[in-house]
């Protein structure tokens, strides 16, 4: 980190800006939001600076600033567009000691100003260190749409109450509280007026105060394959609100970042280093955090798929702990989704078998009969090892070789990779990268489909 952020306090400040072009008039525009006096030094200023001059927002002069006049600034802006005129306030800036801002000239700056989403008392400011300003507009624009517009008065108000709200035990009914105010009865009462979200926020005081401690609770929570964009809403709303979250190997990083920087985050993946947890571990853990806090159980894809959740909501029912199901995307849709594909389609499968290659006795068995039948799909989950197995046995049963087959490694992440291969040579074909892989059965990506099609229908036509 080469830029530090931090807040200035511009109260009876001056900020000196040396020029009065457009580029002078863009960084104008902020530095008139804050409270400190802004002297602009330009012989020539265009019309928007002569207006603010005009209205008392900025005092101007028509000359080039000397070293008197920015003796004492907190920051001094060259916004001449001009190298040499520039490299003259840099000169300046040195002799006087004050930070020195060059426009678009980042090595001869001392400070960059950021981008800035104002929703004053809250304020967002955004770096890139000026390599990437396209990126810091994007995510400006995500600022500002997640940040409603009532934000900034309610803060104010919020502010104001804090005194009050002190009657709320601290910790997580304190930030109950403040969430049900900025998100829920805040921005609804704030149309009525100032006194009518005074009034809601004595109302919740009492209301918080009287409550019981709110009990604990085990959101059973689908992770999704892998990209975080295909979380679900809900799931993303109540990481953020977890005391705790327990998750499997599968979610990535990027998703368990989503949880406050005060939540607990265990893992308890079941292989890979360090200790590997067992079922009953697991079940012990819901029971003891669940009985209190707010707990997330984030499994991978959706957690009724071969995610052992019913044993889980077992053990929480048995201990009379409360429990939600998000559901999430689960990896054989994703699977699809990358290839392009339906996992049933008219005239094609009516129905789609869900199977896993392992089980708790080692290679799982299943109806091998009914599955070698010409027009089975199936998504067969935790397949590697089993591999060789599942083929032998779907051959042994009388299935078609040439059924394609499909692998898609790490469905939705930015490893994903799609082996098209058909069942005969499956045994040899599930190269890939490591990670989590599933097998679709009876179904090729589009782009492979559409050259078989292609082809079934020149050899009809030749036959014709
Ligand atoms: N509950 C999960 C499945 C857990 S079992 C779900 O609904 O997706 C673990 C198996 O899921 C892996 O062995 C693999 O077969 C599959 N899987 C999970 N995530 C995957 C991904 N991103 N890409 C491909 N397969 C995945």
């Amino acid at each position: 980190m080469r830029h530090f952020p931090v807040f200035l306090d511009t109260r009876e400040s001056l900020i000196v800006v040396c020029g009065g072009g457009a580029c002078a008039v863009a960084k104008l525009r902020l530095l008139l939001k804050t409270e400190a006096q802004v002297d602009v030094f330009a012989p020539e200023a265009g019309p928007e600076v002569e207006a603010w001059a005009e209205e008392g927002q900025l005092n101007l002069f028509r000359r080039d600033a000397t070293i008197n006049d920015i003796a004492g600034a907190i920051l001094l802006y060259a916004a001449h567009d001009d190298e040499a005129q520039d490299h003259e306030v840099r000169r300046l800036g040195w002799a006087a000691n004050v930070p020195t801002l060059i426009v678009d000239n980042l090595e001869a700056s001392d400070f960059i100003t950021p981008a800035i989403v104002d929703r004053s008392p809250v304020t967002v400011a955004i770096g890139t260190e000026g390599s990437a300003p396209v990126l810091a507009r994007k995510i400006k624009a995500e600022v500002e749409e997640s940040l409603p517009d009532a934000l900034g008065p309610l803060t104010a108000l919020g502010r104001d109450f804090r005194p009050h709200a002190e009657r709320i035990p601290q910790g997580r009914r304190r930030r109950d509280f403040w969430s049900e105010f900025y998100f829920d009865y805040g921005p609804k009462t704030l149309p009525f007026g100032e006194e009518a979200v005074n009034d809601a926020l004595h109302a919740a005081v009492a209301r918080f105060e009287r409550d019981e401690e709110r009990p604990g609770h085990v959101h059973f929570v689908g992770a999704g394959p892998g990209d975080p964009d295909l979380l679900t809403l809900k799931a993303r709303n109540i990481i953020h609100e977890a005391d705790v979250v327990i998750h499997d190997g599968l979610v990535p990083q990027a998703i368990l970042e989503l949880a406050r920087r005060e939540a607990t985050i265990i893992s308890v993946a079941k292989s890979g280093f360090g200790p590997s947890w067992s079922q009953d571990d697991i079940n012990a853990l819901l029971v003891e955090h669940g009985a209190s806090a707010q707990v997330v159980r984030l499994k991978g894809g959706d957690g009724g798929v071969f995610g052992r959740l019913d044993e889980e909501l077992d053990v929480l029912a048995e201990a009379e702990i409360s429990f939600s199901v998000i559901p999430g995307i689960t990896a054989a849709a994703a699977a699809a989704a990358a290839i392009g594909v339906s996992l049933t389609r008219r005239g094609r499968n009516s129905a789609l078998q869900v199977l896993t290659g392992r089980d708790l006795e080692g290679f799982a068995d299943h109806d091998w009969e009914k599955l070698a039948q010409p027009d089975t799909v199936a998504a067969i989950y935790m397949f590697r090892s089993a591999a060789h197995f599942i083929c032998g046995r779907l051959l042994m049963h009388g299935a078609d070789e040439t059924t394609p087959v499909t692998i898609v490694f790490n469905a939705s992440r930015p490893d994903q990779h799609v082996v098209a291969t058909t069942l005969r040579e499956l045994p040899s074909a599930f190269e890939g990268p490591k990670g989590p892989a599933v097998l679709l059965f009876g179904i090729a990506p589009r782009d492979v489909a559409a050259r078989g099609a292609h082809s079934q229908r020149s050899a009809a036509l030749q036959g014709a």
